[in-house]
């Protein structure tokens, strides 16, 4: 009321000031640019991130829900985020699966014997301590499935289903025990998820269907299910023997691991940003997905470095529990939800930190207009592209629930090459791009927090 009388008063003495005061603030770009570059550079000058991803994916191993190693990791994180300087350190309780792969292997018999490289699908059963030895059957979809049906009756049924893109290739690992099942099968094997193999087999979960028989599952490499579908094609009797001892056992406590920067004026209103701590218990994660919580835990380390204290909270987060289970990111929601409403926005980072190319955004039109702005400050290294639609798995939950969602878009040729593989681990990954997304993710959350502006609620 005040203001828009004083803008009356003025606009009789000088039209011009008025049109200034009336105007539009400042554009995001101009009134961050120096911040941003100045975050920029400390995140690329030296190759601290990568250092901490060796650090944290080779002093712990993999970092499998229900494991000392998991829970260790969680520890140092913790300690290491307060010698860093962030505030409110600590671990929220969750509690997670135990799956326990145990001892396991896939052997060719017929036509000849051979080693088959394999890992068991998270979830499976295993098989009686003999193995299961039977007749395999190689289909190259559910079509094909449905129509050998009559085939599959007391077989081992291997989906032998090439990566077009991970969610559609990803459905067989999900489903294939349940559908093989149902024609009769008693084990089933799918083609491991991935574009690229050097004879590495991809673990990765899988479901059950709590009206149809279980049976073991598990994958083998690209190289091999290929190698049984042109045996089958010839017309060879193929035989496998499969032993696995997995086994499920009671929930296990676990802990997201969380650091902040409190925010100097709105400390109450949030940017969440992070990835997921676990991993699978092979390989040693360090694209999936310690180097998301470092990318995040770096960002802030610099902010606080730089002295840059944002106008709100940032908050980071190493989800627990994101591969088998969901776990973490669903205590999250709901230890945080009274405050969900001062979330302003979440950020994840679970694709690997390779290239940066900017990010995916899920929220209202008039939110993306203003990432959009935000993202131009990344333009420079070639970060800024934002589209429609991302976000991720442990920021999922609260994403229902209205808060506005961003997901880190790297260059992926790589990531489902080692994805859930023995070969996940840090020399895989390139410095100079980590400081990259270090990068990204500190200017995207820097000005989330900071703008006078907020997002709004998703749609
Ligand atoms: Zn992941």
């Amino acid at each position: 009321m005040h203001t828009s009388r004083a803008l009356r008063v003025l606009a009789l003495a000088s039209p011009l000031i008025a049109m200034r005061l009336a105007a539009q603030p400042t554009p995001i770009p101009q009134r961050y640019r120096e911040t941003a570059d100045r975050l920029i550079q400390a995140a690329t000058t030296d190759s601290a991130a990568w250092l901490r991803i060796a650090e944290l994916t080779e002093r712990f191993g993999p970092r499998f829900s229900g494991t000392p190693n998991l829970e260790r990791a969680i520890d140092w994180v913790i300690a290491e985020m307060k010698k860093d300087g962030l505030q409110n350190v600590r671990g929220e309780p969750a509690m997670v699966p135990r799956w326990v792969r145990g001892s396991e292997s896939a052997e060719l018999v017929e036509p000849r014997r051979q080693a088959l490289p394999m890992l068991g699908l998270g979830g499976s059963i295993g098989t009686p301590a003999q193995g299961i030895t039977a007749e395999v059957l190689v289909v190259a979809s559910w079509d094909d499935l449905r129509a050998k049906n009559a085939q599959a009756q007391g077989k081992i049924v291997l989906f032998n289903v090439p990566f077009t893109n991970y969610g559609a290739t990803v459905q067989y690992r999900a489903n294939g025990a349940v559908e093989a099942a149902k024609a009769g099968a008693v084990a089933s094997l799918i083609r491991s998820v991935g574009p690229y193999s050097m004879r590495t087999p991809h673990t990765g979960g899988m479901r059950y269907d709590s009206t149809v028989r279980r049976i073991p599952h598990a994958a083998i490499t690209t190289e091999d299910a290929d190698m049984l579908a042109r045996m089958q094609a010839r017309g060879d009797k193929i035989v496998v023997r499969l032993a696995m001892s997995a086994q499920t056992l009671p929930d296990a406590p676990s802990r997201n691991v969380i650091g902040e920067i409190v925010g100097r004026e709105k400390p109450d209103e949030v940017v969440v940003m992070g990835g997921h701590i676990d991993s699978w218990d092979v390989g040693r994660g360090a694209m999936d997905d310690a180097g998301g919580v470092v990318a995040a835990w770096e960002a802030v380390r610099l902010m606080h470095k730089l002295g840059l204290r944002p106008r709100r909270t940032i908050r980071v987060v190493g989800w627990t529990n994101e591969e088998n289970g969901l776990r973490g990111g669903n205590a999250y929601r709901d230890a945080h939800r009274a405050e969900l409403d001062r979330h302003v926005a979440a950020i994840e980072s679970d694709g690997g930190v390779f290239k940066p190319a900017g990010f995916g955004f899920t929220g209202s039109d008039a939110a993306f207009a203003l990432v959009r702005q935000i993202g131009s400050l990344l333009d420079g290294i070639g970060a800024g592209t934002i589209g429609r639609g991302g976000g991720g798995a442990d920021i999922g939950p609260i994403m229902q629930l209205g808060v506005p969602g961003l997901g880190l878009n790297v260059d992926g040729t790589r990531y489902f090459w080692y994805h859930h593989t023995e070969a996940d681990t840090v020399d895989k990954l390139d410095p100079q791009d980590v400081g990259l997304c270090v990068a990204t993710m500190a200017v995207m959350a820097y000005v989330l927090a900071d703008m006078e502006e907020t997002l709004g609620r998703s749609p």
